[in-house]
């Protein structure tokens, strides 16, 4: 099987810093006990194991105020997609010691919106739906912004005059940019005078590029990737709407399906954000030495 390595792909430097983290706060025995990561540090389960396995638990939930309940004491790790200051205030309300593992391209945003606010904008933010890092962005301001998804979010708003009078779009950091630049187009065409913040990372935007344009003439692109990692579904629409490839998403090399293999000569392979290199590699590996059935 030829194989397309598409690059750059998997791990960005967000994702490294927070596992990184994490990995030190398992071996600074001045830490208060337990350690705690509030939500999915990233979107793995390969990488949740890993931690898992030297003393560092994660907690999952709805949102992150119900996650904390479930700790009485010790530390808490807040995860790269970022925290609202109300979940931070919560934590330190409870006696928690707090390790904040947010991506910096992620405070960015942050620190954006809060300004935004301060100057008298009202912010539409452009991300998933029940994805942490909409949740703790629209935590810093409260009551000044509201969360659109998809063009019927956009249909469906309602602004007072008040807030149409100033308003200002920004971005989830790892939304498909041309799937946003389809909502922030019909955000200007209700409110023409909008200022416009495109706040897809780096890292995210060279992932969707390389597919875009490495993916183009295989016959199959496969991608590696959590189901909840939103950049890793991104590549996977990418690979289809952009490269004209149609693609799959697999955790790891054991839900590699040989059906789809039939008759493939040339396939891309990728990996989202927040998966593990080993786990890609693996993947790589054995389609390199797989010979196709006609
Ligand atoms: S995908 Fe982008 S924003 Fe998210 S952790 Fe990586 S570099 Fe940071």
């Amino acid at each position: 099987m030829e194989v397309i390595k598409i690059s750059p792909r998997g791990y960005c430097y967000g994702v490294v810093d927070a596992l990184q983290i994490a990995r030190q706060a398992a071996k600074d025995a001045t830490l208060p006990r337990p350690i705690h990561i509030i939500g999915q540090i990233i979107h793995n389960q390969h990488a949740i194991n890993e931690l898992t396995a030297i003393g560092v638990v994660t907690l999952d939930g709805p949102d992150r105020f119900t996650i904390l309940e479930q700790v009485k004491e010790g530390t808490v790790i807040f995860t790269a997609h970022g925290v609202s200051p109300q979940v931070k205030q919560s934590a330190r309300d409870r006696g928690l010691h707090c390790i904040d593992a947010t991506c910096p391209d992620v405070t960015v945003t942050h620190d954006l919106v809060r300004r935004l606010v301060a100057e008298g904008y009202f912010v539409i933010y452009i991300g998933k739906k029940g994805h942490p890092e909409p949740e703790g962005v629209l935590g810093e301001i409260p009551g000044h912004g509201v969360l659109v998804e998809t063009l019927e979010d956009v249909e469906g708003l309602t602004l007072t005059a008040e807030q149409e009078a100033r308003v200002a779009i920004s971005t989830q950091t790892t939304l498909s940019k041309w799937d946003t630049q389809r909502v922030v187009e019909r955000i200007q065409e209700r409110y023409p005078h909008a200022e416009v913040h495109i706040d897809i990372c780096a890292a995210t935007q060279k992932r969707q590029e390389a597919v875009a344009s490495q993916a183009r003439g295989a016959d199959l692109t496969i991608v590696v990737g959590d189901p909840r990692s939103n950049n890793t579904n991104r590549l996977v629409q990418v690979s289809e709407e952009l490269a004209g490839v149609p693609a799959k998403r697999i955790e790891d090399l054991s839900q590699l399906n040989l059906e789809w293999l039939k008759g493939k000569k040339r396939v891309a392979v990728t990996a989202g954000a927040s998966t593990p290199s080993q786990l890609t590699r693996e993947v790589i590996r054995y389609l390199e030495q797989y010979q196709a059935p006609e």
